[in-house]
């Protein structure tokens, strides 16, 4: 089974002394390529900080995290940047878009950020994947939160990254919204082959992906495949019990 991301044994403490904060303690997980992963947890479980890691956002202090067979601790923070822009895609609760640029010229940013003019098709190709070739034009205020969240996942598409991460994309959006942005993320993984890891409270988002990582206390405690959304709610019920 190939491995699109495999984190191994992986801390991570923020702070120091008796006010530190053992985020992730000792996590092993593996994400296997083209697989639809949910993360879910208590608050302050660690997911946003599991994301940052595997992401190569944030360093661990100790383990591995090899992301398509990269074990990211050898690469100085240039290369860091560049498998970043290049292999991964990042979806955020808020969006993120530049509010001055229309959908197609943020759609088109990650390209030239990494010194690559985007054509006309490829940015034309990311809008239509995500359903808003019309909307090209249309500035992020003129979009609604939905439409809006798709066009972050058009620039995180654009790149065609192995990995795309995203940290509660529906947390913002209305329930049609939101089911459109996971009937999306899962064209992303079935169509598209991309791998996708996402964290989420909500046990209806969560019944989309292929399996769900259950964390606790910076320790993936559980995992449950071909998840229903009545099997996650009761599983957290009792986690958040314990
Ligand atoms: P979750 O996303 O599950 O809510 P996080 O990964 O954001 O959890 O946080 C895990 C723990 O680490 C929490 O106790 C949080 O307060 C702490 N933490 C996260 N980021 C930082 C930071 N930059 N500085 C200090 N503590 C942090
Ligand atoms: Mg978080």
């Amino acid at each position: 089974m190939d491995l699109a991301v495999h984190m191994q044994a992986v801390r991570k403490t923020y702070g120091s002394g008796p006010g530190a904060v053992t985020a992730l303690a000792d996590l092993t997980a593996e994400f296997p390529v083209g697989s639809f992963t949910a993360v879910m947890g208590p608050s302050g479980s660690g997911k946003s900080t599991l994301l940052q890691c595997a992401a190569g956002l944030d360093r661990p202090d100790s383990g591995q995290v090899l992301l398509t067979g990269v074990d990211l601790a050898t690469l100085d923070e240039h290369r860091l940047t560049v498998l970043r822009r290049d292999r991964i895609g990042f979806v955020f609760q808020a969006f993120n878009l530049i509010s001055a640029l229309t959908a197609a010229q943020n759609v088109r940013l990650p390209l030239l950020l990494g010194g690559r003019r985007p054509s006309d098709e490829e940015v034309g190709w990311a809008l239509a994947a995500v359903g808003l070739a019309e909307r090209a034009g249309h500035r992020p205020s003129e979009l609604s939160g939905g439409q809006q969240q798709r066009v972050a996942i058009a620039r995180a598409l654009i790149t065609k990254p192995a990995v795309m991460f995203a940290d509660e994309p529906t947390g913002a959006l209305d329930t049609r919204s939101g089911r459109d942005v996971l009937d999306l993320l899962r064209t992303v993984v079935d169509q598209h082959g991309r791998t996708v890891i996402m964290v989420t409270h909500d046990p209806v988002a969560a019944s989309y992906a292929d399996s769900v990582v259950f964390l606790t206390d910076g320790r993936m405690i559980d995992m449950m495949e071909r998840p229903t959304a009545d099997q996650v709610a009761a599983r957290m019920t009792h986690l958040e019990r314990r």
